[in-house]
C-alpha cells in the first residue's frame, strides 16, 4: 500500500522518523497541507509564511532527486488527507507527533478516520517522557531539566532514505506559487533573504559552523552585538534538523559553552511540555490573578495604540529597544537577550498586554513557535507557571550598557551610527539625540511606577 506522509514543520529528510518508517513500508507520498483555519488566531504568520515557501521548495527538489514529489493541498488537513487517500486507494499516514493544540485535534481527529501512525521527530524526547516523583508532569523549567539530563542521550538520528518508490500515479498537487506566501505589497523581506539561506542543507552548514563556534556560547551568548549563539532556531521550528542531531553532532564538546546550550536545546522541550499540559498557553494567562490587570488597551486607548505602534515600529526612543524590533522587522529574528529587553518593555514601561507582543512576535519571526513564543512571553510578564517576574522590570538602559550592545544599536538604529558609547546608549540624556529619533516615549521611573501601581492595585494592595 501506498504510505503517505503528512509534512508539517519537518522539511527535512534525514532524520525524519515518519519518512524513514513509510519508506520501509511501501511507496511513498509526502503531502503538505497548507491548513490556515485549524490553528485559528495562531494561523501562520508573514515571516513564517515566507520560510515555509523556501522551505518547501527546496525539499521538493531533494524529493525530486530521489524521483518523487511532495503534493501540495490546500483546506482543512484531516478532510483534504482523507482525500488524498481515497485517491491513493490506501489508509496508511505517518507523521511526526506535534503538541500545538490545533495538531493535536487533527491527529485526534485523522486517527479516528484512517490508519495514522505518529513517530517521535522533533525533539529530544516526546512530551511527558520526563515527570515529577508522583508521575507528573514537570511544571518548572530546573527540575525538568535535571530529570531529562539524566535521560540523556536522547534516542538515534535515523538517516535519510537511501531511495523512495512512487505510486503507480502521482496524485494532482498545488502549485506553490499560488498559495502567495511570498509577501507582495509591500515586499518587506529582501532583508529576510539577505540574513538567511533556508532548508536541509543550509540547516546542516549553519551547524557545521557553530560547532566550531559553541565553545564559547556561554561567553557571548548575552552580547547583542556578537555573532555568539546558533542562529538555528528557524531551521529547527520548520524541522530542517532536529535537536537530537545537533545533541550528537555537539555532544564530543566538552565545555562550558556546550553545556550552557544544551540547556537551551532543552528549553524548547520544556516549552513543548508547557504547551502540552496546558494548551490554551498562547492565549490565557496561566495565573488567573492577571485577569484582573488593568493593561492599557490599544483598541480602546489611542495613546496605548500610539505607543504599540512606537514599540512595533522600533521608534520608543530606548536605543536597545529600537534595535531589536527593528532586526526583528527587517531579519525575523532578534537576539534572546533582546527578545527579553523589548518584551519587559512592553509589558512594564508600557503596560501592554503580553498577548498583542506574542501577536506581533507570531506574525514577524522566522522562528515563531507557539509553544517557545507563549511560554517565554508569560515568563516575562509573570502570568505563566514559573517565578513571578512581573515586579523584575528590566533598566533597558542599564541592559545596554552592561551587554555592550553599541555595535549593535549602530547596526539596527542606524540614526544613532554616528554615536559611540556611552552616548550611543541613551543620546537624549547626553544631549546628542539625532534629529528624526524620538525621545524616550515614556522615562523608566515613570513607567516602572505606573507597571507597580497596576501591579499592586490587581493584589488589592
Ligand atoms: P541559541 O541561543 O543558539 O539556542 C539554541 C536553541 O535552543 C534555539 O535555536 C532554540 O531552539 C532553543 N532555545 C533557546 N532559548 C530558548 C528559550 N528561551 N525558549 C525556548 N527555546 C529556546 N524561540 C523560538 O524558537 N521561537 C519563538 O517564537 C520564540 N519567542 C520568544 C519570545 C520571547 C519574548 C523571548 C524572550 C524568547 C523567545 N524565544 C523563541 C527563545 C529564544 O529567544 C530563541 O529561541 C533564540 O533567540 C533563537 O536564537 P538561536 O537559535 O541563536 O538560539
Amino acid at each position: 500500500d501506498v504510505q503517505i506522509v503528512w509534512l508539517r514543520r519537518d522539511l527535512r529528510m534525514a532524520d525524519n522518523p515518519a519518512l524513514h518508517e513509510a519508506a520501509k513500508l511501501g511507496p511513498v507520498c509526502a503531502v503538505y497541507v497548507l491548513d490556515d483555519a485549524a490553528a485559528g488566531h495562531h494561523a501562520m504568520g508573514g515571516a513564517s509564511r515566507w520560510w515555509l515557501h523556501r522551505s518547501l521548495e527546496s525539499l521538493s527538489k531533494s524529493f525530486g532527486r530521489r524521483n518523487a514529489r511532495i503534493v501540495l493541498r490546500r483546506g482543512d488537513a484531516v478532510e483534504e488527507l482523507c482525500k488524498l487517500a481515497g485517491e491513493l486507494g490506501t489508509r496508511t499516514v505517518h507523521a511526526n507527533r506535534h503538541y500545538e493544540p490545533w495538531w493535536r485535534k487533527a491527529q485526534g481527529t485523522l486517527s479516528e478516520k484512517l490508519d495514522l501512525t505518529l513517530h517521535d521527530g522533533n525533539y529530544l524526547f516526546p512530551a511527558g517522557h520526563v515527570t515529577t516523583g508522583s508521575g507528573e508532569p514537570y511544571k518548572i523549567y530546573t527540575p525538568f531539566y535535571k530529570a531529562m539530563r539524566a535521560q540523556f542521550p536522547p534516542r538515534d538520528a535515523v538517516p535519510e532514505p537511501k531511495t523512495l518508490s512512487s505510486p503507480d500515479e502521482w496524485p494532482e498537487s498545488d502549485d506553490l506559487a499560488d498559495w502567495d506566501l511570498l509577501p507582495t505589497k509591500p515586499d518587506w523581506s529582501g532583508g529576510i533573504a539577505a540574513f538567511w539561506d533556508v532548508g536541509e542543507k543550509a540547516a546542516h552548514h549553519r551547524l557545521a559552523e557553530w560547532d566550531a563556534d559553541v565553545g564559547d556560547y556561554e561567553a557571548k551568548r548575552n552580547l547583542p552585538s556578537v555573532d555568539g549563539s546558533s542562529r538555528l532556531s528557524p531551521h529547527l521550528h520548520h524541522g530542517e534538523i532536529t535537536p537530537v542531531q545537533i545533541w550528537h553532532a555537539l555532544k564530543h564538546h566538552r565545555s562550558e559553552g556546550w553545556q550552557s546550550y544544551e540547556s537551551e536545546l532543552v528549553w524548547r522541550d520544556y516549552a513543548q511540555n508547557v504547551i502540552c499540559q496546558f494548551p490554551g498557553y498562547g492565549s490565557r494567562n496561566y495565573r488567573e490573578d492577571y485577569d484582573a490587570l488593568q493593561w492599557r488597551d490599544p483598541s480602546g486607548d489611542e495613546n496605548a495604540a500610539r505607543d504599540l505602534e512606537a514599540w512595533q515600529k522600533g521608534m520608543t526612543g530606548y536605543p536597545i529597544v529600537d534595535a531589536g524590533m527593528r532586526q526583528l522587522y527587517e531579519t525575523g529574528w532578534m537576539h534572546n537577550r533582546v527578545r527579553m529587553i523589548t518584551a519587559s518593555f512592553l509589558i512594564k514601561h508600557l503596560l501592554i498586554d503580553w498577548r498583542e507582543g506574542e501577536k506581533w512576535f507570531w506574525d514577524c519571526l522566522v522562528d515563531a513557535d507557539y509553544g517557545s513564543n507563549s511560554v517565554n512571553w508569560q515568563w516575562n510578564s509573570g502570568t505563566g507557571v514559573d517565578s513571578n517576574m512581573f515586579v523584575r522590570i528590566m533598566a533597558p538602559l542599564t541592559q545596554s550598557e552592561k551587554f555592550d550592545a553599541a555595535g549593535y544599536i549602530r547596526r539596527y538604529v542606524p540614526e544613532l551610527s554616528g554615536l559611540d558609547a556611552p552616548h550611543i546608549h541613551d543620546p537624549e540624556a547626553h544631549g546628542c539625540r539625532p534629529k528624526g529619533y524620538p525621545r524616550k516615549i515614556i522615562a523608566h521611573k515613570a513607567g516602572r511606577e505606573r507597571a507597580m501601581s497596576a501591579y499592586k492595585a490587581m493584589k488589592g494592595e
